[in-house]
């Protein structure tokens, strides 16, 4: 028996007849170490306490008639069924330190440990904001040593470390552009996005008060650079391409496009959050581009996911750097690193747009991700990118029979490999595929996105996994296409051993029930 790197073998491998799961119930409800835990309103109970008080002394109010009339409504637990409630809560999470954690465009790889360990020093984590720059040089020296090093990587002229996001490095972007524009009295309307770009790209040039319009992308998933061409004008403020493309692939028109952009007198912002992709291969600067986020929390590890903590660095042009947020560092010849903040700007940095945020940026991200970067070093950072690019190829190439592959004859992928749902039958969806992956142990991969390929599956396994890891994962994924394929009427209702079965997520989305409102039976039940 062949036992695969995670432990597992397969099903097949194991040889045990295995009874019909479907038909097994059990006397909870539960699964195994799988317990349907209920919401801690249902198993709370007012009158229960984690605490012995005395009574409350018999005293005259001073609330003027404000007192609480009401039972206060919060669930009761003692102290060893709230941690165990959390605990099992916990357990149901999907989390990249669980498995492989297929989301396209996310970048979910590994994060190393001494990444933590660094952030978790106390002059990294106890310092504040507001303490004398003398006394937190350290920190500060931090920051502008992670500054050297991702404009050394991009090949730039300067890098803005404020914004929180990528999509907030987005919005500092495109500010920097507008201000450019404005200096030189030439304010402009247009920003063009192409059909391949992240959603979060128009909606960043909306946000800042640009009007949006599509570029329409080539057979070869690329951006279709005469139809961009012949949109160029006095009104385009500028473009903004996610490269490599959220088709996975690299676009390789990149130099040409930011020439056309530039001698049509806007300026070029690129999408870097698949810098993972071509770290230490390539550098955005050496392609024209004039500012582009990287999503610290995705190519130099750093955990994400359920929103946060992010850290979106901008790096800057020479023509936009002058225009780029406040405060930032700057390195003295003695070492010395002060800050140029509104006191210092006026001889220092008059032409800069504002603040992106209160203070200095993540310092907690901006640790990890100096950490990764030093820990990795120049040649390191350049294996990342290559082995991110081959683990996606193979699963692109081992999959590429059993599921259509839209882009794959015109060439390598970059980071991710992108498929569709052609060929499914008996109406089975990606989201069916999606929520069988769920059954198999896996969390789905990016699903409906890019919207240029119908149903889209988007898979980034990264560099960090194993091979045999993803193996698994590849059989796993072949298994259920085949049912996809095979039309197998089970997966409609898939997932079925998961503590929650299929729920209606437009539902879900469009009229969540955020509040927690006690059933009338319940109400009986507590008094
Ligand atoms: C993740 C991502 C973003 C947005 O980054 P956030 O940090 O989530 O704001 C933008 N573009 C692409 C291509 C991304 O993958």
């Amino acid at each position: 028996m062949s036992m695969l790197a995670e432990g597992r073998p397969t099903k097949q491998e194991t040889n045990v007849t295995m009874p019909d799961q479907n038909a097994i119930t059990t006397h909870t409800g539960n699964r195994a170490l799988m317990v349907d835990e209920p919401l801690i309103f249902e198993i709370g109970s007012p009158d229960r306490s984690g605490v012995d008080l005395p009574e409350a002394p018999q005293v005259e109010s001073r609330l003027g008639g404000l007192e609480r009339k009401a039972p206060i409504a919060i669930p009761g637990l003692s102290e060893g069924e709230t941690v165990r409630h959390y605990t099992r809560l916990s357990r149901q999470n999907y989390a990249i330190d669980v498995g492989l954690f297929p989301l396209g465009s996310c970048t979910m790889k590994h994060n190393p440990r001494l990444n933590e360990k660094i952030a978790r020093l106390k002059g990294f984590a106890d310092i504040h904001p507001l303490q004398p720059v003398d006394s937190v040089q350290g920190a500060l020296g931090v920051i502008n040593e992670l500054a050297v090093w991702l404009i050394k990587l991009t090949g730039m002229h300067g890098v803005a470390m404020t914004p929180k996001a990528g999509a907030h490095g987005e919005l500092c972007g495109i500010l920097c552009i507008r201000a450019a524009l404005e200096a030189r009295g030439d304010a402009r309307e247009v920003i063009l996005v192409p059909e391949s770009a992240h959603g979060t790209n128009p909606a960043t040039a909306a946000f800042a008060g640009y009007k949006v319009e599509d570029i329409p992308a080539n057979a070869a998933g690329r951006v279709d650079l005469e139809a961009l061409k012949a949109r160029l004008g006095p009104d385009v403020a500028g473009v903004m391409i996610t490269n490599p493309n959220t088709c996975g692939l690299f676009e390789p028109d990149m130099k040409a496009i930011s020439d056309a952009v530039h001698a049509a007198g806007g300026y070029v912002y690129c999408d870097g959050a698949n810098f993972n992709a071509i770290v230490g291969k390539v550098r955005p600067g050496d392609l024209g581009i004039d500012a582009m986020h990287i999503n610290l929390h995705k190519t130099f590890s750093t955990p994400h996911g359920g929103g946060g903590p992010g850290s979106g660095p901008v790096v800057l042009s020479e023509a936009l750097a002058p225009y780029g947020p406040l405060p930032f560092t700057e390195r003295h010849a003695d070492g010395h690193i002060t800050l140029v903040e509104e006191e210092t700007v006026e001889d220092r940095h008059p032409h800069t747009f504002g603040r992106m945020s209160a203070f200095h940026g993540q310092m907690g991200m901006f640790t990890r991700a100096l950490t990764y970067i030093l820990s990795h070093g120049a040649d390191g950072l350049k294996q990342v990118a290559e082995d991110a690019v081959l683990n996606a190829n193979y699963i692109l190439r081992s999959l590429e029979d059993v599921l259509d592959a839209p882009f794959a004859h015109s060439g390598p992928c970059m980071h991710e490999a992108l498929f569709s749902d052609k060929g499914f039958t008996n109406d089975l969806t990606t989201l069916d595929l999606a929520k069988g992956m769920i059954d198999e142990g896996y969390h789905p991969m990016t699903m409906y996105f890019p919207l240029v390929v119908h149903g889209a599956m988007l898979v980034e396994p990264t560099e960090t996994e194993s091979k045999a890891a993803i193996d698994q994962f590849i059989g796993a994924f072949r298994s259920v296409a085949e049912r996809a394929k095979a039309g197998d009427e089970l997966l409609k209702s898939a997932p079925h051993f998961a503590p929650r079965r299929r729920l209606d997520e437009t539902q879900a989305a469009r009229k969540p029930i955020l509040v927690w409102t006690e059933p009338e039976d319940f109400a009986e039940a507590a008094e």
